[in-house]
C-alpha cells in the first residue's frame, strides 16, 4: 500500500462539521429522508447520489493502491439530461468518457439515474446539494470516524462543474461544501485550464486537488497547465504509455514553443490523483472505443527531438 502524502496527512483544515450536534438543518432539510421526499414531490426519481466506493472498478482501484475510499457523484455528461456539465467537452473524450463504463446491462437505467440526478442539481439546487451532504456525512462518519478509513470525494466523476465554490448553509450559515469536510479530500478532473491553473496557483479549497485532461483539441491549454505548475492527464496507445513510463518522462510543447520534459506517473496504477507528484504527466492506456479513436484524442506520436526542462524554459523566457 502506497503512504498518503505528508501534505494530506498533515492536514490543518478545520472540520467544520465535526463541531455540528445532532439535528443541524442544511439548506432547510433536517435530514436525506426530508430532501428526498421534497425531490420526490417535484417529479425527480432520486434515492441516493454518491456511488458506493466499490461500485466504480477505477476508482475502486484506491482502496487497495492508496487506502483511500473514493466516494463518487456521476451526473449525466454534456448535455444528455437537458444541461450542459461539461462544456469542453470533445469528441474524442465523449466516445471515452467513464459515463459508459461498466455492464451494459445496466446502461439504460443507469443513464436514467444519472439524467435524474443532474436535472435536480440544476432545478432544485438546495435540496439536491442538502442530499448530497447528508450522504457524505454518512460516508464520512461510516469510513472515517468508525472504521478510521481515509475517504476522498470525487463529484465530477462524468461532469465538470465548479464544486468548488457549492455552498450549503448549516443551520442558517452559508458555507462553502468543501470547507464544510475540510479534513477530507476531494479530486477531479477538468478540461477547464483556468480551473487547473487556480489549483496550481494555490487558489483552490486546501482540501481540493484537480488534474487536466489532455484532449484532441487543447494542446495550448496543455502546455499553459503545465507552465504554470499544474498536472495533466492524457491517454496514450499501449506502446507509448510503456515507453514513457519506462524512460520516466514525457516531452511536450510549452507555450514558448520549445518542448519541456515533465515526469511521467503511470495512471492506471490508481485513480487517486492527489498523490501525484506536481507538474508531471498522468499517462493513461487506450482502453475500449479510445484504442480505435481517430480524433487525436488518444496520442499515438511522441515528440522525439531535444527538450529542455520547465525551470530551463522559464530561466529562458
Ligand atoms: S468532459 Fe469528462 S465527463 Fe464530459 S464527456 Fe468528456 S470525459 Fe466525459
Amino acid at each position: 500500500m502506497a503512504q498518503l502524502p505528508a501534505t494530506l496527512e498533515k492536514r490543518k483544515n478545520k472540520m467544520l462539521i465535526s463541531k455540528l450536534t445532532k439535528g443541524f438543518n442544511v439548506n432547510g432539510f433536517t435530514s436525506k429522508a426530508a430532501a428526498i421526499r421534497y425531490l420526490k414531490s417535484k417529479g425527480h426519481n432520486i434515492c441516493t447520489l454518491l456511488a458506493q466506493p466499490e461500485s466504480n472498478p477505477k476508482v475502486a482501484k484506491n482502496g487497495k493502491v492508496v487506502e483511500v475510499m473514493t466516494c463518487a457523484l456521476h451526473l449525466a455528461p454534456f448535455n444528455l439530461s437537458g444541461f450542459q456539465v461539461c462544456a469542453k467537452a470533445s469528441q474524442g473524450c465523449a466516445a471515452a468518457c467513464l459515463h459508459t463504463a461498466g455492464n451494459p446491462a445496466y446502461m439504460d437505467q443507469k443513464e436514467k439515474s444519472r439524467i435524474a440526478k443532474t436535472r435536480a442539481y440544476f432545478l432544485e439546487r438546495d435540496a439536491f446539494m442538502a442530499v448530497l451532504f447528508f450522504e457524505m456525512l454518512a460516508h464520512y462518519r461510516k469510513y472515517f470516524v468508525k472504521q478510521g478509513v481515509e475517504i476522498a470525494f470525487r463529484l465530477n466523476a462524468t461532469s465538470d462543474l465548479p464544486f468548488e465554490s457549492r455552498k450549503v448553509t448549516i443551520d442558517g450559515k452559508p458555507v462553502l461544501l468543501m470547507e464544510a469536510f475540510g479534513k477530507i479530500q476531494f479530486y477531479d478532473y477538468t478540461a477547464f485550464d483556468n480551473r487547473a491553473i487556480k489549483f496550481a496557483k494555490g487558489d483552490m479549497p486546501k482540501n481540493y486537488h484537480i488534474t487536466f485532461s489532455k484532449k484532441e483539441d487543447n494542446d495550448q491549454e496543455v502546455a499553459r497547465v503545465l507552465w504554470h505548475g499544474g498536472n495533466v492527464a492524457m491517454v496514450a496507445t499501449k506502446d507509448i504509455y510503456k515507453h514513457v513510463l519506462e524512460q520516466g518522462y514525457i516531452a511536450l510543447p510549452s507555450p514558448t514553443g520549445s518542448p519541456i520534459k515533465y515526469k511521467a506517473v503511470d495512471g492506471d496504477a490508481h485513480d487517486f490523483r492527489p498523490i501525484d507528484p506536481s507538474n508531471s504527466v498522468i499517462i493513461l492506456k487506450a482502453k475500449g472505443d479510445a484504442k480505435t479513436d481517430t480524433t487525436g484524442f488518444t496520442v499515438r506520436k511522441l515528440y522525439t527531438g531535444k527538450a529542455q526542462t520547465l525551470s530551463a524554459a522559464i530561466a529562458a523566457a
